[in-house]
């Protein structure tokens, strides 16, 4: 493509996402990727859409837009991600007042709760364990094949004028008097007067190569996924330390379970959070974590069998924040990365919000807890 008005450097969720939203805005995009669609954290990502694990907060305020952006994505591409509003059931094992309060908070922030007691919490979820005496359902928690939805999102976007290259990895931006003015790659050189980096977990590279800082690391996690059963797991079931855990800044291993049956017939586990650089080799012991999990939840998993687990490297920033917005010293270089085990709810909110701030429209929310500029003096 010759001249194009912006290039997305990243084939993931997040930057097919913002080339379909740039595109939708009269953007001609190219789309550019070391390795093919979704070969990041996105092919490794689990397809939660989660509004029920987020505080009140800037977080909260861009996933729940995001999730009815996801809607609205499929309306626009075609029901071709397996999208669906399954719904989130959360429970606590012990003391459930903790969770009843986020529950109330959130839903003085437009999250819609019911909260459960023993027998409408067995209604929704029959499998559970019955010592689970309560629980909160979330029916705006959603599901969708991430890996599908980057390939026919960019494929939409090459269908509207826009271009996507494969194999070519960045090795340089370029700037020029403090503004960018294209990227150099294993496939050439390429020109453009906004560059917008959304390769996730390595964004904090491409900024390296602009002159630039981001401190985003690697968050590695593991999945299990069974083999195709019975319909066991309704919707989307996790205990409530799963929250804390997200939370935390701990570089230490924490694992707290979220189970969810495919449309496929298979059960997904996931899933382990622990940060130990781009280490990608097996760990027998947290497999046994996450299973054993599981099936304290659903015991009747115990007679499922393990088909695979899989593992990737979530973008992790220090706040645990996404990174929207325009680089704090290069003129035309936005970031839209660092969404670590977000990414895939917040991907078509974060692609508005990036959208609308290049075009300098006002947005649905204040983006600035998201600003590249937080981390000018922040190292991990
Ligand atoms: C185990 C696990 C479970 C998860 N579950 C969920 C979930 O249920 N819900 C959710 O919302 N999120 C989940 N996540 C997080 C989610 O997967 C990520 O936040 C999201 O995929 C990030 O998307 P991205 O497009 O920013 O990054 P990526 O998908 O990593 O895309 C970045 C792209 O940039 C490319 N790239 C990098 N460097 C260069 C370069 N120099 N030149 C050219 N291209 C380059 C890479 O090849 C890659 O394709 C999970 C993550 C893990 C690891």
């Amino acid at each position: 493509m010759k001249n194009p008005d912006a290039i997305v450097i990243g084939a993931g969720i997040v930057g097919a996402s913002v080339a379909l939203s740039l595109t939708n805005a009269g953007f001609k995009v190219l789309v550019i990727d070391r390795g093919a669609v979704s070969s990041g954290t996105t092919g490794a990502g689990e397809g939660n859409i989660l509004v029920s694990d987020k505080d009140p907060g800037p977080e909260l305020t861009l996933a729940l837009r995001s999730r009815d952006l996801w809607f609205e994505m499929q309306d626009d591409v075609g029901d071709t991600f397996e999208l669906e509003a399954k719904g989130g059931v959360v429970v606590a094992r012990n003391d459930d007042g903790p969770l009843m309060i986020l529950a109330s908070e959130q839903s003085n922030h437009g999250v819609t709760i019911q909260k459960l007691d023993h027998t409408s919490l067995h209604e929704l979820e029959p499998y559970l364990d019955q010592r689970y005496q309560s629980g909160v359902f979330y029916p705006q928690d959603s599901q969708c094949q991430p890996m599908l939805a980057a390939a026919h999102v960019i494929r939409t976007v090459v269908q509207r004028g826009g271009a996507f290259i494969s194999q070519a990895k960045v090795t340089r931006i370029l700037v020029n008097q403090g503004a960018v003015t294209g990227i150099e790659t294993t496939q050439g050189n390429f020109s453009a007067p906004i560059i917008v980096n959304a390769t996730g977990t390595w964004a904090g590279e491409l900024a390296q190569m602009a002159g630039s800082h981001l401190p985003i690391a690697p968050r590695k996690g593991f999945i299990l996924v069974t083999e195709p059963t019975k319909k066991y797991v309704f919707h989307k079931v996790y205990d409530s330390d799963y929250v804390a855990n997200v939370a935390s800044s701990d570089a230490d291993l924490q694992t707290s379970t979220v189970v969810e049956g495919t449309r496929a017939g298979t059960i997904l586990i996931g899933a382990s959070r622990e940060r130990v650089g781009f280490d990608g080799s097996m760990n027998y012991e947290i497999l046994r974590r996450l299973a054993a999990q599981a099936t304290s939840l659903f015991p009747v998993l115990r007679d499922v069998q393990l088909l695979r687990a899989y593992r990737g490297f979530r973008p992790y920033a220090p706040d645990h924040l996404p990174v929207i917005g325009e680089d704090a010293t290069v003129k035309g270089l936005w970031h839209s990365a660092g969404h670590e085990g977000a990414g895939i709810g917040l991907a078509p909110g974060s692609a508005a919000l990036i959208t609308d701030a290049i075009l300098g429209r006002e947005s649905f929310m204040d983006g600035s807890a998201f600003s590249p500029a937080r981390f000018e003096k922040v190292s991990l």
